[in-house]
């Protein structure tokens, strides 16, 4: 898998030959698609997209182009679990966070279940990654909240923030946190 901002940008680097395969850096090419995905966005409205597959030249390898708006096999967009994430690390508990999202309460619980622990250390570590390229001393005005998640959350806003500022990049700033995740807010699921 590969986390792309857009299809358009996406496009652009296939066309000028510059995608690299994450596994041995070679050159990918266009290769059909993965099947279409229609993923709920923020309140009613879904999105819907068919994501281009490609595949490495040297090493063979296939790989699934992921707009950043959206998860590895979620069905919520990246906003969406990224917005129930700061409810929880504003001290709302599922049930809360269920109904102010209109989402159902099993979903959101399971989101919840997969940002503890290391992820959130994972999580916290890509944040500084970034800020650290792009804006070294904006980490002494971050205020930090006092909890794993909150602190975690806070360091890839201040990122997606800076990102915007320094580079002029349009992306929301859940766009640009699914870059630094990788498609990955929530632990992924183990497979099978
Ligand atoms: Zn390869």
């Amino acid at each position: 898998m590969i986390v792309i901002r857009r299809p358009e940008e996406a496009d652009a680097l296939l066309d000028a030959g510059t995608m690299r395969c994450p596994q041995c850096r070679g050159a990918v090419v266009r290769w059909g698609h993965g099947r279409a995905r229609t993923v709920r966005s923020v309140g009613e409205t879904t999105l819907t997209v068919r994501p281009q597959r490609v595949r490495c030249r040297d090493c063979g390898a296939t790989h699934i182009l992921l707009p950043t708006a959206l998860q590895v096999r979620r069905a919520d967009s990246t906003e969406v679990i990224g917005n129930a994430l700061v409810h929880k690390a504003k001290g709302l508990g599922f049930r809360r966070i269920a109904e102010r999202m209109g989402r159902p309460e099993s979903t959101v619980r399971r989101w919840l279940r997969r940002a503890t622990g290391e992820h959130v250390q994972w999580l916290h570590r890509r944040g500084t990654e970034r800020l650290v390229l792009v804006a070294r001393e904006a980490f002494c005005n971050i205020r930090y909240v006092g909890n794993p998640l909150g602190d975690a959350l806070c360091v890839l806003a201040a990122a997606a923030v800076e990102d915007r500022r320094r580079f002029g990049f349009p992306d929301p700033p859940w766009d640009l946190i699914g870059i630094y995740t990788q498609g990955c807010l929530l632990s992924p699921p183990r497979s099978g």
